[in-house]
């Protein structure tokens, strides 16, 4: 058996999606010593100034025309990905290279060196090359269903990343992108309706009043299709301190993000959920009965951690 080092591979849309995503659960990886990286598809150019206090009198922004204030936007979030990666405890961070491809039906949408426009084939091979590069066991992605935030990069993260699960593994495809390396795990990413639920109460009988409308409940939720409940408890800062690294797309006072504190959190749902769509390494459970992304892959590597 060679030893080999656990690997967990993330792919995102969008520099900030690594901290509203699993952060935590990258974090607990990390901090075991598995190794981390993150592919970053696209690098957040049609991403507006989300928090105001940054206009403020003696803020970065303050006084900037809007077209000024795009282009510093656009400056800051390389600085603001290498941040949350940093208190995250990313090892790695690839950008894939590709442009934001805006929200949906956004002229931003037709540009030719978007996610969105971008050549399947060229974009999975980009993905292939990282994953034979540094041989993840563990993939996480995005979902099949994403009904709640339909962004054109969201779901051309999850299209390239079930083609690069199969393709990076087999020699047909791509045989000048490195020697072939077969994944052994994918999960997607969930907003788990059981926390928002928790959170909701928290906040009812806390304050009186929540964030979470009629309108998020009505969202389609996943929550059947868990697999996967990891404790978290140790890492919920990955989340928040990530959060607000990204200060251009993130307003500290912004309710829906910050509403409960970390160690609130905890003593309300102290886990991050995970739907495992692929697996070489055993069944698919039914209902979240595993707590391990590497559960099933740890004893088939020799691992010197
Ligand atoms: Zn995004």
């Amino acid at each position: 058996m060679t030893a080999e080092r656990l690997t967990l591979l993330t792919v995102h849309a969008h520099p900030d999606d690594e901290a509203s995503k699993g952060a935590p659960t990258v974090a607990k990886y990390a901090a075991e010593g598995v190794h981390t990286v993150l592919v970053c598809c696209t690098g957040g150019e049609e991403g507006d100034l989300q928090n105001p206090s940054l206009r403020a009198e003696g803020q970065p922004f303050h006084g900037l025309t809007p077209e000024q204030e795009k282009a510093k936007v656009v400056a800051m979030r390389p600085m603001e990905l290498a941040e949350s990666a940093r208190i995250i405890g990313f090892d790695e961070v690839v950008m894939l290279g590709y442009r934001d491809s805006g929200m949906p039906d956004s002229p931003a949408n037709q540009h030719p060196e978007s996610f969105h426009m971008a050549d399947l084939d060229e974009a999975v091979g980009r993905l292939v090359a990282e994953i034979r590069r540094t041989r993840p066991q563990v993939l996480i992605t995005y979902g099949d269903d994403q009904r709640g935030y339909p962004h054109p990069d969201h779901l051309r993260v999850h299209d390239i990343s079930v083609l690069a699960f199969d393709r990076a593994g087999d020699p047909e495809w791509y045989p000048e992108l490195g020697e072939p390396f077969q994944p052994s795990k994918m999960y997607y990413s969930t907003w788990s309706r059981a926390r928002t639920i928790a959170v909701h109460e928290r906040l009812l009988e806390r304050d009186g009043k929540s964030p979470f409308d009629e309108k998020w409940f009505a969202r389609p939720d996943q929550d059947a299709r868990v697999t996967t409940r990891v404790d978290i408890s140790e890492h919920q800062f990955a989340r928040s301190a990530a959060l607000r690294a990204h200060a251009t797309q993130v307003d500290p006072g912004e309710g829906w993000w910050f509403a409960l504190a970390d160690s609130e959190l905890n003593e309300i749902y102290p886990w991050e959920d995970w739907i495992l769509a692929r697996s070489l390494v055993g069944p698919i459970p039914e209902g979240p009965t595993e707590d391990d992304l590497f559960a099933g892959v740890r004893d088939r590597v020799g691992t010197d951690s």
